[in-house]
């Protein structure tokens, strides 16, 4: 019986991660976490028994203490109570499925406490890559990518030795706004932004795909899951979603993995640890797949990868700030307070005014994500 947590139970990849729980004898939940969706977290505690729930905010915490009190699940509260449920004896792995840098405190405890981590969670690569990967050897600890394009690419490895790597071929659908140019893209509302050719996600991650935020973010996750130069990646558009991303190898041959757009897949790849086992769901029907086309990607009008890439070749604190600075964005045209080109402004803005700070630690990772967020507060 593998035991597991999952901090992020109640989004996207937490409601798949618990749909293949349901579907694994030898699977168990023992802890969940979330911000406030309060009444999908009571549910969950009723449908598999965890030991213990977290929940972000304190208050909802204290309201699900009261309704889950005649079960036997104990519930906490805050980023201690996240971090409680990182580092929970029970669990041998911790799905990180929280969307943004709320995750990396809880992640760094799982690592220490020398947890395998199952990581959905980008943005603690993206930031604390430098903390995280180093950490994670210090521990002996496993890192599976559950970001399918990552876990292509670790499902391509198999076998193969990654020195012998020479360049990632990242994919990318293009996201909805594909083909369109600037002028078009002044007027996106965030009903169109949500609107994802391929995957249904969760809202940050889509607005991500339509500004290839997201694809810069994967870029840099890359680099620090594989090991790989930045200048070994590239990114290539394969609009149907079919190719999950490729492995070019020093002998020039090409190592892909194709399926649906189904993120279950990666998940039960990395709750397995890279061991397959069968999956319900959609196969590739390649009689009616009529083709499969590629195209370079946009990076003038869709400046979420060329800033991306910038941030990432000066390293250090910048991925921090265009990671901070996009979170911020997002939440601003989510809630329609800027529009959607506004968010490369924001991002951009932010970075050109930002003082770079060497090596920065956990602690200085969270206050300029703080400070960054308190200037675009104060402009928008
Ligand atoms: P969702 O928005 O669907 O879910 C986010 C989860 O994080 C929810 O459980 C939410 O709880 C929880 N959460 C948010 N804020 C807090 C907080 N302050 N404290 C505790 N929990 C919190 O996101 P996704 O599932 O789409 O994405 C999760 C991560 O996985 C992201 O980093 C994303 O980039 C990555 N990813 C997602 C993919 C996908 O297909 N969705 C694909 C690849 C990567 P609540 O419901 O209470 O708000």
């Amino acid at each position: 019986m593998k035991k597991i947590a999952i901090l992020g139970s109640t989004g996207s990849i937490g409601t798949q991660t618990l749909d293949i729980v349901s579907k694994n004898d030898d699977l168990q939940v023992v802890g969940i976490a979330a911000g406030r969706n309060i009444d999908l977290l009571e549910m969950q505690i009723r449908r598999f028994s965890p030991k213990l729930a977290a929940v972000g905010d304190e208050e909802k915490a204290e309201e699900l203490k009261l309704r889950v009190k005649d079960t036997n699940c104990k519930v906490v509260g805050g980023m201690e109570g996240l971090i409680e449920l990182a580092v929970m004896q029970e669990a041998e792995m911790i799905v990180t499925a929280i969307v943004g840098m709320i995750g990396i405190r809880p992640t760094v405890a799982a690592i220490c406490a020398g947890k395998n981590i199952a990581l959905a969670n980008k943005e603690t690569l993206v930031t604390a890559g430098h903390i995280i990967m180093p950490l994670a050897k210090e521990h002996n600890v496993k890192i599976f990518p559950v970001d399918s394009e990552h876990s292509a690419i670790f499902q391509a490895l198999n076998g193969e030795n990654p020195k012998t790597i020479e360049k990632l071929l990242i994919t990318a659908s293009g996201g909805p706004f594909r083909g369109k140019k600037t002028e078009e893209l002044k007027n996106m509302q965030v009903e169109d932004a949500l609107k994802h050719p391929n995957w249904a996600m969760g809202q940050k991650i889509t607005i991500d795909s339509a500004t290839l935020v997201n694809k810069g973010l994967e870029v840099m996750e890359a680099k620090w899951l594989f090991n790989v130069d930045l200048d070994k990646i590239e990114v290539v558009v394969q609009p149907q979603s079919v190719i999950h991303s490729m492995i070019e190898f020093q002998d020039g041959s090409v190592m892909a993995q194709l399926g649906t757009p189904d993120m279950r897949l990666p998940i039960q790849y990395a709750l397995y640890e890279g061991k397959r086992k069968y999956l319900d769901g959609e196969r590739l029907d390649f009689s009616k797949l009529a083709s499969i086309t590629f195209e370079k990607p946009d990076m003038e009008t869709f400046k979420g990868l060329s800033l991306a890439m910038q941030a990432s070749k000066i390293g250090e604190s910048m991925p921090t700030v265009f990671n901070a600075a996009n979170e911020k964005a997002v939440a601003l045209f989510l809630s329609r307070k800027i529009g959607f080109l506004d968010i490369y402004k924001i991002i951009e803005d932010t970075m050109n005014e930002h003082d770079l700070i060497l090596n920065p630690t956990v602690e200085e990772i969270l206050n300029i994500e703080q400070d960054v967020y308190q200037r675009i507060e104060g402009r928008w």
